[in-house]
């Protein structure tokens, strides 16, 4: 077989992976997030828009003026309903973003609709100019207002009807000047809506390119925070790994070093380490010595608290116990709470030579004990442990502050 058949794909996906019909619907709540922000976009421009489109009235009416003063009587309300049109709109979509669209639709109506009556009324030289800023409006929805081509189609078509119904109803041009200007209106509107379509398009493959890469970076994310917990993490016990523990460590005793914030003021380190473990192996099976290396444990990844605390596997049957913020004389009090709640559990252990259940022997060192380096800080809680194996077993030891050796004799 060809080994590049059995690879994974690794490619990173685009927009062009998922398929983005005609009529450019997205699928899932991917539609009505890219029409936020569509509102938003237009929201956005608006105020720039609504002055262009006041400036351009205004300009047609200076040329109105300059071309037949007399028709301003008969111009001025159409063209204010426009202009109100226009200045409602902006200050109504402040107040409700959601029917932006809606009333950016409504504001090219309140342009074209007055210009269409103004082109069937009025006699003036420039008649079929009303006609085309009509049309105007048609244009600002895709140019100015950029409203989605859902919006933009009804809208056009219904200017384009408005005109055609009053050219041919009331005849205001001749039959020649009425097709000439419904040709340029059809025309201009098929251009404007084409490359509207086409924009849209783009933008709303851009917007699943941005989604799909957002989810795969989401993906990479947890898929490295993953790698980074197993590559730390004893697969048995759930405690950390020989690795984990040297970088947590030296973290830790770093931090406090150099004083940063939420830094522990002392480290103590605990290592234990069950006794005549392998008689219990030789008496119940390494299976049932894995089940026993769980239970113990999991006795003090109950015990610690702290963000800076945790238990690592040290290898084999011992275990590293670091608490942060913690002194000599707490972490020594802790280390015989853990020894007794070992004892506690009673798990049967006929092999020991020194008790009927399995136990821990602990050292214990710290860095208020004088101890400011990992390294020396297991070398001394490992001394101290070697100290509570000679002991007699199921005991505790330390490193005092004067370096001297000491086990910890329990009450009876
Ligand atoms: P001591 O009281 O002196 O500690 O005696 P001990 O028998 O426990 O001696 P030591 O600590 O040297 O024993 C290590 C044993 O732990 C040897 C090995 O069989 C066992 N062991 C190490 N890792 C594992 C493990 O992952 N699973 C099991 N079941 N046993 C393990
Ligand atoms: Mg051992
Ligand atoms: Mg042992």
């Amino acid at each position: 077989m060809n080994s590049t058949d059995s690879s994974p794909n690794t490619s990173l996906p685009d927009g062009r992976d998922l398929p983005l019909p005609w009529h450019l619907t997205l699928p899932g709540d991917l539609e009505p997030r890219l029409r936020g922000q569509l509102r938003a976009d237009a929201l956005r421009q608006l105020p720039w828009a609504s002055a262009l489109m006041l400036l351009v009235m205004g300009t047609a009416t200076l040329v109105e003026y300059w071309v037949d003063s007399s028709a301003l009587a008969e111009l001025w309300r159409p063209r204010l309903v426009a202009v109100l049109g226009i200045v409602g709109v902006l200050m109504v979509a402040q107040r409700m973003p959601r029917l932006t669209h809606l009333l950016l639709c409504a504001a090219a109506l309140c342009v074209a609709l007055p210009h269409i009556y103004l082109g069937t009324v009025i006699d003036h030289p420039l008649a079929q100019t009303y006609f085309y800023l009509a049309f105007l409006a048609i244009l600002s929805l895709s140019t100015l207002y950029r409203v989605p081509m859902s919006w933009a189609l009804p809208t056009t078509l219904l200017i384009l009807a408005a005109s055609a119904g009053a050219l041919w109803q009331f005849q205001p041009l001749d039959a020649r000047a009425s097709a000439v200007v419904l040709a340029v209106m059809a025309c201009g509107s098929l251009m404007s809506l084409t490359g509207l379509y086409v924009m849209e398009r783009l933008q709303r493959r851009f917007f699943l390119s941005e989604q799909l890469l957002f989810l795969h970076r989401s993906e990479l994310h947890e898929a490295n925070q993953t790698l980074a917990s197993e590559a730390s993490e004893d697969s048995l016990t759930g405690t950390i790994n020989r690795r984990g523990l040297d970088s947590r460590l030296a973290k830790l005793l770093h931090g406090m070093q150099y004083q940063s914030r939420g830094a522990p003021d002392s480290i103590s380190v605990l290592i234990f380490d069950i006794d005549y473990f392998k008689q219990y192996n030789d008496t119940y099976g390494h299976q049932q010595g894995d089940e026993c290396l769980k239970a113990i444990a999991s006795v003090p990844k109950t015990m610690v608290q702290r963000s800076t605390d945790f238990v690592a596997r040290y290898g084999g049957e011992e275990f590293v116990v670091v608490l942060g913020g913690t002194r000599l004389a707490d972490a020594l009090v802790f280390a015989e709470r853990m020894r007794a709640r070992v004892e506690q559990l009673g798990i049967p252990h006929l092999g020991s030579r020194s008790n009927s259940v399995v136990t821990i022997s602990i050292g214990v060192a710290s860095t208020s004990g004088g101890a400011h380096d990992a390294d020396k800080l297991i070398q001394q809680a490992d001394a101290a442990l070697y100290e509570a194996k000679a002991g007699g077993r199921n005991c505790v030891a330390s490193v005092n502050s004067d370096g001297a050796l000491r086990v910890l004799r329990r009450s009876a």
